[in-house]
């Protein structure tokens, strides 16, 4: 048994003000913003709305394994 960790992109999202991570929700488009970030447009899980988000990177989310 033990700890790892991931990195999973993330966007934080207008709709419904929850964090999804990036390949959890319908992608739509992606396109770089005015600071060069990547923008991401997707269909909200929970409002079932397009919206779009900045696209966060290098979170890690520790999960424990079950050996
Ligand atoms: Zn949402």
């Amino acid at each position: 048994m033990g700890t790892y960790y991931e990195q999973r992109n993330y966007v934080l999202c207008p709709e419904c003000k929850e964090e999804h991570f990036s390949d959890e929700v319908e992608f739509l488009d992606c396109y770089e913003g005015d600071r060069g970030q990547d923008v991401m447009k997707f269909v909200c899980p929970v409002t079932k709305k397009e919206t779009e988000s900045n696209v966060y990177r290098g979170r890690c989310y520790g999960s424990t394994i079950l050996a």
